[in-house]
């Protein structure tokens, strides 16, 4: 990656000035402001979201998220700043697709994301899960990469990257083996409609040996990366961006910018 972007975070704790500036001191080119929809209110009213931040600035619609951008132009136009790129983290829950789309597809994004945050029973993909049962754990996977490949090959909206397909293991941990016979499916899923696969800054920080499991799948595969940090804060801009980088290097991928 030869101009060095962070392609996912968030401005629901930090403002969007506080955010630049982050990405600027961490010598951040290109940076994307990926809000979660269900952190915009007037899609709350059609979505029934299960897995939402219980803290954090609500935006009443998104003329008001996209204000944001506007009242700072002059200041992300200027020399120091870095890009600074319109988005959305969008979630996938399966029979409010349309609903989704239609909220998502009024404007013209610069770039989206799409992740999967619960499953089909309600629970949040990072709930601590009781490890008793190992038949239970491998159903939660089963379900958790099945939705993302419905999610990569369904998706009513044009999206640019799959982000975090792996933070299922912050509720219910899987073994390194079990996680690539799992990825290999989602990678060419993935290869075929042309999207690429997040390494995740959170992941990578949290549980770096199975972001490398990630990395082989999409070796194997042969599908682009994209590196996201999930900052929630602006300390936590370009957090394990060196370690993708070092993935992307031994493992040849290839960055999207
Ligand atoms: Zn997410
Ligand atoms: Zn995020």
């Amino acid at each position: 990656m030869d101009r060095k972007s962070d392609n996912h975070t968030h401005i629901l704790f930090d403002p969007l000035e506080q955010m630049i500036e982050g990405a600027a001191q961490r010598g951040i080119k290109s940076i994307s402001i990926t809000e979660h929809i269900s952190q915009i209110k007037e899609i709350r009213g059609s979505v029934n979201f299960r897995s939402t931040h219980s803290s954090g600035r609500i935006f009443q619609n998104l003329d008001e998220y996209l204000q944001e951008f506007s009242s700072l132009q002059k200041y992300i136009d200027s020399k120091s700043s870095a890009n600074v790129r319109k988005g959305l983290e969008v979630d996938y829950i399966p029979g409010y697709e349309k609903e989704i789309s239609r909220f998502v597809n009024s404007y013209r994004w610069d770039i989206i994301l799409r992740s999967v945050h619960e499953l089909s029973d309600g629970s949040d993909v990072e709930a601590k899960f009781d490890p008793q049962s190992s038949s239970m754990r491998a159903r939660r996977w089963t379900e958790y990469i099945g939705t993302e490949i419905a999610l990569v090959k369904e998706s009513e909206i044009r999206f640019d990257v799959l982000t975090h397909p792996i933070r299922m293991l912050v509720g219910t941990p899987v073994t390194e083996e079990e996680l690539l016979e799992l990825l290999q499916e989602l990678a060419e899923a993935c290869r075929t409609e042309k999207r690429a696969i997040e390494l995740n800054g959170k992941d990578l920080t949290t549980h770096p040996r199975h972001v490398a499991v990630l990395a082989k799948a999409c070796s194997q595969a042969g599908c682009s990366i994209s590196f996201g940090s999930d900052a929630h804060h602006s300390n936590e801009i370009a957090r394990g961006y060196e370690r993708a980088r070092e993935l992307a290097e031994s493992f040849n991928l290839n960055f999207i910018t």
